[in-house]
């Protein structure tokens, strides 16, 4: 007789749990994944996918405007917010029973209910004890509000998008990506829009051009952009929310939506009581190969608090399921992963940041061009579109592109793999470009930029320590 039920128990049918799970099936293991509130998790839920489908739905206000300049008449335009949201759910129901049914034909069994470990091999589910060689937590994070004086009337990303109406006025809190599209995506489908964010600049963690440029670009756009602002209070008044902030101005919106960070989904799930370790935050701490503090307790994606983003909760999932069942140890690579926001107008990065960069001690060159689209020539737009590389003096190789314009994310993914084989900047000047694009400015910049508010930064900061 079998040791155990399964070889794996999967917890949470997610970005990575799906793949994880799906793999393993592939490679003979004993496979069941638990899911608590909809298959496909976040990404597919109430993450990227809705989010994208919500940031083209913003765009068409800005595209019928430039229609005009091409000799279009357009007919009087109005949006429909419950349209969209009926569709929009419509297509995420079509993405679950996708997901359903990947997972049976992988063989993979699927329990649609809460899982909770109570011992190293052994899970509760649907209130029966179920046990495996490996419990595989793949949780994922949710959103999380400070607690603050009439903080409960607040909103995520989660209810931001399925609200009942769109919003005339809304205030965004935060400065990471998430309240940035958000705030493209309000201010698109017509609503008065403000961001908040107590730093100096939001984006933290990007290069400093797009921060800057970004800012630049939503402010001529309409969107009030406030940095070193955040809401001390806020008061209901009818339907009204009035925020006040820390200068002691109100702003009146009609939702307030709080995009401030995300904590894993470990409550609940038994792990600290079998004694897996967990950060200060939740987080479940694991090795190289996503293996937690117990030998038969593996964990990947958002709950681990490595990297928020999709591709990477399935690149671990991949690497555990070739560690655990395929025989081959994996340990997830983290160099040079690309990602864009779909702000308006989009950003896309890869590589180290010219900040990072000196901060590394590498002596860079970088080269950096802002040009306005040719496509808007004709619709008077003042829109513009910069590119950066940032290139290491000493070998020559491009250590960073970075980018902000349309399509910045489908251009970046290519450079990606250009960077991922080390490619210098005399490959890049020998590459051919596509014209008339806006990604031959990848291949064709020569001119060495002068010297960034980043470089005096880090040489200031290099001087007073
Ligand atoms: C608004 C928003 C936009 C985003 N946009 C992008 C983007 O454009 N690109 C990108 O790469 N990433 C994006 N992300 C991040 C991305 O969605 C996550 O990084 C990814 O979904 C993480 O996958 P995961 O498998 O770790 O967790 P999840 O996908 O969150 O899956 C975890 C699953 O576990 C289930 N679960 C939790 N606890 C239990 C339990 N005890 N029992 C049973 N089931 C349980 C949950 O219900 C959930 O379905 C976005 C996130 C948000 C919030």
């Amino acid at each position: 007789m079998a040791q155990y039920d399964y070889d794996l128990f999967t917890i949470g049918a997610g970005s990575g749990g799906v793949r994880a799970s799906r793999m393993s099936a592939s490679f003979g293991a004993k496979v069941a994944v638990a899911e608590e509130r909809y298959l496909g998790g976040t990404c597919v839920n109430v993450g990227c996918i809705p989010k994208k489908l919500l940031v083209y739905a913003s765009h068409y206000a800005e595209d019928f405007r430039d229609a005009a300049g091409y000799g279009w008449t357009a007919g009087e335009s109005r949006f429909d917010w419950a349209t969209l949201i009926a569709n929009k759910n419509k297509e995420i129901q079509r993405l679950n029973d996708v997901y359903r049914k990947i997972l049976i034909d992988a063989g993979v069994e699927v329990i649609e209910a809460h899982a909770e470990v109570i011992d190293p091999h052994t899970v509760i589910v649907s209130g029966k004890k179920v046990t495996a060689k490996y419990i595989l937590a793949a949780v994922g994070s949710w959103p999380m509000v400070p607690k603050f004086p009439g903080s409960e009337y607040a909103i995520t990303s989660n209810e931001a998008f399925c609200l009942p109406t769109l919003p005339e006025r809304v205030v965004i809190v935060g400065g990471g990506y998430v309240g940035v599209e958000f705030a493209g995506i309000f201010h698109g489908l017509g609503a008065r829009t403000t961001q908040l964010y107590w730093g100096e600049l939001f984006l933290r963690g990007f290069d400093g051009d797009i921060r800057t440029i970004l800012a630049e670009e939503m402010r001529k756009r309409g969107i009030d952009l406030r940095f070193k602002s955040d809401i001390v209070k806020i008061e209901k008044v009818a339907k009204t929310l009035r925020a006040t902030l820390t200068d002691s101005s109100v702003v009146e919106a009609d939702q307030i939506l709080y995009a401030t960070g995300r904590v894993s989904n470990t409550p609940k799930l038994g792990l600290e009581n079998v004694g897996v370790n967990l950060k200060y935050n939740g987080a479940v701490v694991v090795d190289e190969y996503s293996k937690s503090s117990v030998d038969s307790i593996y964990a990947i994606g958002d709950c681990t608090d490595r990297m928020m983003l999709t591709p990477v909760a399935i690149a671990e999932g991949v690497a555990v399921a070739n560690t655990l069942f395929n025989d081959k140890p994996t340990k997830p690579g983290y160099l040079n992963v690309p990602t864009a926001v779909f702000s308006t107008p989009n950003c896309g990065t890869v590589g180290l940041t010219e900040e990072e960069a000196r901060e590394q001690n590498y002596r860079v060159d970088i080269y950096r061009t802002a040009f306005r689209p040719l496509r808007h020539t004709l619709t008077g737009s003042d829109q513009r579109t910069m590119m950066k590389l940032v290139v290491d003096q000493t070998t020559d190789k491009v250590l960073g592109c970075h980018m902000v314009g349309p399509e910045a994310g489908e251009i970046i993914q290519g450079l990606a793999v250009a960077l991922n084989c080390g490619a210098t900047k005399a490959q890049f000047d020998a590459t051919i470009g596509i014209h008339p694009t806006a990604a031959e400015e990848f291949v064709t910049m020569r001119t060495k930029a002068a010297p960034t508010a980043a470089e005096e930064f880090v040489t200031m900061r290099t001087k007073a320590a």
